[in-house]
């Protein structure tokens, strides 16, 4: 249960600078490049998914207690769907650029990932980094250690370990990581390491993928179709990773009048789901380890706090299991609703008017996500020129990150930088500039010596008027 030390070969400076050389060589041969190689490497993935599936459920369970279906449908189906659009679009990718921008790779970039989704968030990246044409190394989190050995595993079997290489380990190996010089490091993960991350890659300029987290605001407005809001809520919370995960709904907030009514939907349709007793349910995940059931049970018990729970609220620590957890009106000065939850807790805040919730959300870091539920085409637009956050769903939770022609990526404290679909090509992508001339059309006016002539003429193109063009070339001047 929780995370397992593992006895492996100590992953250093050296080994890593050693690493770094074998990669540079291999990459510098130009093998990336080619359409074929890219094409082999992302069917290769999406076999390794196909073939593997039941392999990967099996880690998700051991790691996450993760129910099949989630595995199954946000994790390998997401990754395949990932991998297939890519396959599909290589060639458009490719041609995109022939005339004045050229897509070219990076390099040899580092992809750091968490452990909440520890298949879908490694290989996702990989995706656009192989399609760029760049090698990879991968550093799993080690808080799913089954994943992370079995990526190992996979990656070696199905890859070409030439250039797409996993580093397992835990701070010691990354810190070992983020000393060499990368083309680029994405980073999956909280902010406080994410600081630790873009401070290394500062020292040798290396640009940075920065997959944050945060508090994600859903905002309940009045005259909705409250049953079908509360099973998106309840589908964006407890059934995405028992609240786990980046895009949760982290808090909610609505009207006093409003709070009642939603609160007994959110009850009668927890129910309907996870049944009398959710503790026993095999439809909600674990917690992942015992420090971060200590730390969601020190946001419950905190004294201002621990009397508002008004639903939920057991927990089972041998298990590692805390019920859906539902708190009402909570300090707004108190730990849970100034650090990102990412669990099954769900305090909601209420307000005296709907458009209250905007100042309350912008009066905090700007979120990865926000979702609104109404009817009101004015809060609507309120919502969407008023909030900032990396995405936003009107009358749905977390299910933008499956749309394809959408980036998904945080802003400010939640993230820089985005990817899916094409926009983890272009991550991973340097678009250079290039013209192309011929050696006709060679006018003296750029080339000294200058004369005021020269110059009236230049002044006149610049500007784009005929009318000086044509003075210029006559040699009138209005002075
Ligand atoms: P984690 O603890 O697994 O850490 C992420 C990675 O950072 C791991 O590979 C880990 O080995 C490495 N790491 C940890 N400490 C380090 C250090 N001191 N130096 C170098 N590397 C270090 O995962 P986590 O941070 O607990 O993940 C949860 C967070 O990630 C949440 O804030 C969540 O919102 C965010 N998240 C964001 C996204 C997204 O797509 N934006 C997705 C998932 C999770």
């Amino acid at each position: 249960m929780g995370s397992v030390k593992k006895e492996m070969a100590v992953f250093d400076s050296e080994a890593a600078s050693e690493m770094m050389k074998e990669l540079r060589v291999a990459f510098g041969s130009g093998k990336t490049r080619s359409y074929e190689w890219r094409l082999s490497q992302l069917k290769s993935l999406l076999k390794m998914a196909e073939d593997r599936e039941q392999d990967i459920v099996q880690a998700l369970r051991s790691d996450l207690s993760k129910p099949e279906l989630e595995s199954s449908i946000y994790e390998v189906s997401m990754l395949k769907g990932a991998c297939t659009l890519a396959i599909k679009k290589l060639k458009t990718l490719d041609d995109a650029g022939k005339a004045e921008i050229v897509p070219e790779p990076l390099g040899v970039v580092l992809v750091i990932s968490p452990w909440n989704y520890p298949l879908l968030l490694s290989l996702d990246p990989i995706i656009g980094a192989i399609a760029a044409g760049n090698a990879v190394v991968l550093k799993p989190s080690e808080i799913a250690p089954a994943t992370s050995s079995l990526l190992a595993k996979l990656v070696g079997e199905y890859m070409d370990n030439s250039l797409i290489r996993v580093v397992e380990g835990a701070v010691a190996e990354t810190t070992a990581l983020l000393e060499q010089k990368w083309d680029k490091i994405c980073y999956t993960g909280n902010g406080r390491t994410g600081r630790i991350v873009m401070a290394a890659a500062a020292k040798h300029l290396t640009p940075v993928l920065l997959e944050l987290g945060g508090k994600c605001p859903a905002v309940v407005d009045l005259s909705i179709n409250l049953q079908v809001a509360t099973r998106r809520i309840i589908a964006g919370k407890w059934a995405c990773n028992n609240g786990q995960t980046c895009v949760a709904v982290d808090y909610i907030l609505t009207t006093k009048d409003y709070a009642p009514k939603l609160v007994d939907s959110l009850k009668h349709e927890l129910e309907s789901f996870y049944g009398k007793n959710p503790l026993e349910s095999k439809d909600l995940s674990r917690i992942v380890n015992s420090n971060h059931f200590a730390r969601l049970t020190k946001l419950l018990d905190e004294d201002k706090v621990s009397g508002k729970i008004i639903h939920g609220g057991e927990r089972d620590k041998a298990n590692l299991k805390i019920a859906p957890t539902i708190l009402l009106d909570v300090p707004r000065d108190s730990l849970i609703m100034n650090e990102e939850i990412f669990g099954p807790l769900l305090p909601i805040f209420t307000v005296d008017k709907i458009e209250d919730s905007f100042d309350v959300i912008n009066s905090g870091t700007k979120p990865l996500a926000a979702y609104l539920f109404t009817n009101n085409k004015r809060l609507k637009e309120q919502f969407v020129t008023t909030i900032s956050a990396g995405g936003m769903i009107v009358n749905d939770t977390v299910i933008h990150l499956a749309v394809d022609t959408l980036p998904f990526g945080g802003v400010q404290e939640s993230g820089m930088g985005s990817y899916h679909g094409k926009f983890s090509f272009d991550a991973f992508t340097h678009k250079k500039a290039v013209l192309y001339r011929g050696f006709a059309g060679d006018a003296p006016v750029r080339y000294p010596p200058y004369t005021k002539g020269k110059l009236t003429l230049m002044k006149a193109l610049m500007s784009g008027s005929i009318f000086g063009v044509i003075c210029a070339l006559i040699g009138w001047s209005k002075n």
